[in-house]
């Protein structure tokens, strides 16, 4: 999420990251949920859910606030949308809420991640940008830094160039 910043303490050009916030909670429903029950997504986007360990149920408001870089924590009013969305598509009870906890999910602006050394700057390597998909991506994103930054061969067939900066200069 800092990634801006670290490239501006370092005199390089910022990208225009923008981290955005998003927010998850535990619920206890009952009946309990059932343990194949595919992950749900509203067709207008305005929520997912998905089974938990001992029919808990993981649910978000799919929110995407822009938000500095921070400490992310959930706010009450999202949790809330979240509950309210949930219990207008569901005859589920809300027993309770278990957890719910925020993070940030950081975007360049098309939305790609950005790896590679800065265009300007080839002192300064970036690896930023992994949205909403930064778990997924990670081994392979990982192995592409490794290769660049090395200078070795590509592990697999991609094209360096639609995640360089110069996209962007
Ligand atoms: C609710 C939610 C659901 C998501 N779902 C998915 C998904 O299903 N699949 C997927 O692929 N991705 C998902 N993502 C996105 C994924 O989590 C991110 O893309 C990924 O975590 C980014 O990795 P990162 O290492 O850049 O940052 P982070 O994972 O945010 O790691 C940054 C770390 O730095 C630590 N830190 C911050 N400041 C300091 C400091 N000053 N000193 C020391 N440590 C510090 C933080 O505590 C944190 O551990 C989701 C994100 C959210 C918020």
């Amino acid at each position: 999420a800092w990634a801006d910043e670290i490239a501006q303490l370092a005199q390089i050009r910022k990208l225009d990251i923008q981290p955005f916030r998003r927010t998850m909670i535990q619920i206890e429903v009952a009946p309990s949920a059932p343990a194949e029950l595919p992950l749900v997504v509203g067709l207008d986007g305005s929520f997912y859910f998905k089974p938990d360990a001992g029919g808990r149920l993981w649910l978000s408001p799919h929110d995407e606030i822009a938000t500095p870089p921070c400490d992310a924590a959930p706010e009450e009013l999202e949790v809330a949308i979240a509950l309210d969305r949930f219990e207008q598509v569901v005859d589920w009870n809300v027993v309770r809420i278990e957890r719910k906890w925020a993070g940030l999910r950081s975007f360049a602006p098309d939305r790609k991640p950005v790896i590679g050394r800065d265009s300007q700057n080839e002192q300064f390597f970036w690896l930023a940008g992994q949205g909403g998909f930064g778990i997924q991506t990670a081994p392979a994103v990982a192995q592409l830094a490794a290769a660049l930054l090395l200078q070795r061969e590509l592990p697999f067939e991609i094209v360096p160039a639609l995640y360089s900066t110069d996209r962007f200069r």
